[in-house]
């Protein structure tokens, strides 16, 4: 009996942290199906977590004063998930955390973590994901966790060979299986290709991991027919290095994809990376009216700014220009910026900085700060500005020139540099994205903290909103937006939402 233990993974290209469910996942129980013909099952951290660690006691959410994350994406019993380990002969394990972020409803698990839990399971245990490369840097600024070799009887990166595209077209439909296994809402994401066109940037693992490469949209129009057959509604097309670059940035084949998932009619369609110099290329301006029409509200494009000094971009040869992010930003709010029917823009630009780069100083920080506030002046309008400090991965120009040596000569000034960005330019875009009395729909409440519950919409990079009593957990309401806090709002409730509930 084969199972998947899923300890969720976040690349600069892919997400599978609940209520993302990532393609590993998906792709190992096809390939498990298609090769054994087996069922295998399901079991996420949360899982092992609430049986080796919480003595098997399923919290009950709704009495919960503060929600645990870490116990919250539980698949089934602790009595089921014991009886399932005691017949498992094959663990395949899933982990991988490159790009660490905040997550609201889970706790991604490392390595150190793993072996702990795995300890006591006899199976022969496989790991796989993004940490069978590059081990898991969940805290960013420190050096990746590096692999226990010894503690896995195999670490294979192409487990079943997962990572051919011949082989994924049959296992990604088999594969749609597994969300019957899983009792929560997902968002599916979507891959269409690896690799990356332009593959320079001295801090980033996708161009080590795979040579460009893309699926045909037949595939993963397929691929999502299937996922919606098991019951899945929302689908984030985000396991690429930029949306804009699929097929080469070729019209046709992105819009026969939009075109052949939006006529599954999914409750959410969103996309998520894309290199802003791909924006502003010849076919950019028709590649956005695309995904305005086909996608879903509160749709966003991730840009991977990373640095607005030309030093530090020059020094890390990364992808895009200021000048081109700039241009890029006002293209997409030029047709992304109407409000849609969940109470969201369309479609709007966010953007993605690192820290700890090499060239950084403290001007670095400075000049950023000019071209956010040069966006705001300008009346545009940014979803989300996401800041990471970097992850000296092991085989990246970054790892071998600098390592750690700008993170640790810079450390110093980036919380009172990040506070200013969240108080000066985040909290302003806020209040313009969705102003005091907007009607936010379909808010799935999903923690408590205390007498206040919060929650997001489902989709790429959701607001999240703070609603001063507690709501029912899983069940989705109407929201209207009442304040705002640095990256969130607050709001009160004028209806049930219209979206399904929590299966
Ligand atoms: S553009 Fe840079 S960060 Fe993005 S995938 Fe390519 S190499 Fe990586």
């Amino acid at each position: 009996m084969f199972t998947i233990v899923d300890a969720y993974t976040d690349e600069p290209s892919g997400l599978g942290v609940p209520p993302y469910l990532g393609t590993y996942p998906r792709y190992v129980y096809g390939a498990i199906n298609e090769r054994f013909g087996e069922e295998a099952n399901y079991l996420t951290i949360d899982d092992l977590r609430l049986l080796f660690m919480h003595d098997g006691k399923a919290p009950d959410k709704e009495k919960e004063t503060v929600t645990n994350p870490w116990i919250y994406n539980l698949t089934r019993s602790s009595e089921e998930t014991a009886r399932i380990i005691r017949g498992t002969k094959e663990l395949v394990v899933i982990a991988g955390i490159q790009t660490p972020g905040k997550y609201l409803i889970a706790r991604p698990g490392t390595l150190h973590e793993l072996k702990r839990l795995l300890a006591r399971i006899k199976a022969r245990k496989v790991l796989t994901g993004p940490a069978a490369l590059a081990g898991t840097g969940l805290i960013g600024g420190k050096h990746a966790e590096s692999l226990p070799l010894d503690f896995f009887s195999s670490v294979d990166t192409d487990y079943l060979g997962i990572n051919s595209y011949d082989n994924i077209r049959e296992y990604a439909i088999k594969g749609a299986g597994i969300v019957r296994q899983i009792p929560y809402t997902i968002i599916a994401e979507l891959e269409t290709g690896r690799g990356c066109d332009i593959g320079k940037c001295s801090f980033c693992t996708e161009p080590l991991k795979s040579r460009l490469l893309f699926r045909d949209f037949h595939d993963v129009v397929r691929e999502a027919g299937a996922l919606k057959k098991a019951g899945v509604s929302h689908f984030r097309i985000g396991k690429q290095s930029c949306f804009y670059s699929y097929d080469g940035g070729n019209v046709h084949s992105i819009r026969s994809l939009l075109r052949g998932i939006s006529a599954l009619e999914p409750e959410v369609l969103h996309i998520d990376n894309v290199n802003p110099v791909k924006v502003v290329s010849s076919a950019g301006e028709e590649i956005t009216k695309l995904i305005v029409s086909y996608c879903t509200p509160g749709n966003v494009a991730a840009f991977g700014v990373e640095s607005f000094d030309s030093d530090v971009v020059r020094r890390n040869t990364l992808n895009s220009t200021p000048e081109i992010s700039m241009r890029a930003i006002e293209a997409v709010n030029r047709f992304g910026a109407e409000r849609g029917r969940n109470g969201m823009p369309l479609f709007l630009p966010g953007i993605n900085f690192i820290l700890g780069l090499i060239g950084e100083t403290r001007r670095t920080l400075e000049i950023n700060m000019n071209y956010l506030k040069d966006i705001l002046g300008r009346g545009l309008l940014l979803r989300r500005i996401n800041i990471r400090q970097v992850v000296p991965f092991p085989g990246t120009r970054l790892e071998a020139e600098a390592g750690t040596k700008f993170l640790r000569k810079n450390r110093r000034y980036y919380y009172s540099w990040r506070m200013r960005v969240r108080r000066e330019i985040d909290y302003e875009m806020l209040k313009r994205i969705v102003p005091e009395g907007t009607i936010l729909r379909d808010v799935r409440a999903e923690v408590y903290d205390g007498r206040r519950t919060f929650g997001r919409q489902l989709g790429t990079y959701p607001l999240t909103v703070g609603v001063n009593e507690r709501l029912e957990l899983g069940r989705f309401y109407d929201i209207r937006v009442i304040g705002h806090m640095l990256r969130s709002v607050t709001g009160e409730v004028v209806g049930e939402g219209s979206s399904q509930h929590e299966k």
